[in-house]
């Protein structure tokens, strides 16, 4: 069965991108592009991990991870931020609020899956490829 991805993103062609990165690599991909969305699909889909832009519309993606948190469902389930915010301190700032990680923008495809991957529970070792 192929692992589900969700990915929360409000950028048309980043979305597109990453879509196209994680489908290449035989991922099932899913995505909101709001964080209220990605929370009612992350509750309902149980991703097996959650890509999460930080800048969102209405509600930031810190405000989302938090909140995904408090769903005991998903207490265990990898969020990897997303970003091109690359002030010191917001990769502390992303994991406080309840990531797991942190990629930065802008997307470089040889490497996404990759780092991706590195959050992915019971991963084969020395599979990736680049
Ligand atoms: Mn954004």
């Amino acid at each position: 069965m192929k692992r589900k991805i969700l990915v929360i993103e409000d950028n048309e062609q980043n979305l597109y991108l990453v879509r196209f990165i994680l489908e290449r690599s035989n991922y099932e991909v899913f995505a909101a592009t709001d964080g209220r969305t990605g929370i009612e699909t992350a509750s309902a889909l149980k991703p097996d991990l959650i890509l999460l832009d930080i800048q969102l519309p209405v509600m930031d993606g810190y405000a989302v991870a938090r909140s995904l948190r408090e769903n005991p469902d998903l207490a265990d389930t990898p969020i990897v931020a997303v970003t091109s915010y690359a002030m010191p301190g917001d990769r502390e700032k992303t994991i406080a609020a309840g990531c797991n990680g942190y990629i930065e923008k802008p997307i470089d495809p040889e490497t996404f899956v990759a780092s991706v991957e590195r959050h992915l529970p019971d991963r084969k070792g020395g599979e990736q490829r680049r």
